[in-house]
């Protein structure tokens, strides 16, 4: 039942989280601008605005002109709810779900803004270290977690990683991956040792991977810019919910876990 529940919050956000992808960009004013319909300009209504239900009444189509809704939409609503499930199921009721349940939004909006405008926006970034901060301080004061110095490390580690790369090859990444490599790194270092290893080496693997099966199957060209973005985000997740899984199972693959 509570699973049900922390969803279809979940859900909520989701649709909260579309409303970043769309305004943070281009600097609307995400607060009281209202939702509207980007071809025929009709308000969306708050009953057409249901996450997911909506998209599944309406047929993926704007009620007043039919215009095909994007399949974003529901897709993100989805991975916010289902995010918020996997930190529910991983750290219960407590300020560390609340802190990641705040990082899954924030990481899903990066992600497809990323993909929209390759680039990572400070405006969501830089905030998001100082509530994560106070977030995971808290729970460190409260004697949960480790020691308030692993956010630091956790930060320098992975900031410091993309930095290097940044300095040695900045057509490579932009500088906005490399803040945003330091607040990932934050949460996972404060996670621990295996979800801040696992974080900082699952993102550069699953680069590789992406590069290589898009040049093979033919949808990346040489010269093409990828974003970095999703996959240092989707290397930091594997990291935050199965760092400790993989890594001692990595470990104990060599005899010393
Ligand atoms: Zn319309």
């Amino acid at each position: 039942m509570s699973i049900a529940i922390v969803a279809v919050f979940g859900l909520l956000w989701g649709s909260f989280t579309n409303v970043l992808i769309a305004r943070v960009p281009e600097g609307a004013n995400w607060v009281s601008d209202s939702s509207h319909c980007p071809r025929c300009g009709t308000d969306i209504r708050w009953f057409d605005n249901v996450p997911l239900l909506s998209f599944v009444v309406l047929g993926g189509r704007c009620r007043a002109c039919r215009e095909r809704i994007s399949w974003r939409y529901p897709l993100v609503e989805v991975l916010v709810a289902a995010l918020w499930v996997a930190v529910y199921l991983e750290w219960g009721l407590s300020v560390t779900t609340l802190a990641f349940a705040y990082l899954a939004v924030v990481s899903v909006a990066l992600v497809f803004i990323d993909l929209d405008v390759k680039r990572l926006p400070f405006s969501l970034v830089l905030p998001s270290y100082a509530v994560m901060a106070v977030l995971l301080g808290i729970e460190i004061a409260l004697g949960e977690g480790g020691n308030w110095w692993m956010l630091f490390v956790g930060a320098g580690i992975l900031g410091g990683f993309y930095g290097g790369l940044w300095l040695v090859y900045p057509q490579g990444m932009g500088f906005g991956d490399v803040v945003a490599a330091g607040l990932l790194g934050l949460a996972a270092g404060f996670l621990g040792w295996g979800p801040l290893a696992v974080a900082a080496i699952a993102g550069p693997l699953l680069g590789g991977v992406v590069v290589v099966v898009g040049l093979i199957s033919g949808r990346l060209k040489r010269k093409s810019a990828v974003p970095y973005g999703p996959m240092l985000i989707a290397g930091a997740w594997l990291g935050f919910l199965g760092g400790d899984a993989i890594s001692s199972a990595y470990l104990g693959m060599l005899g010393v876990g």
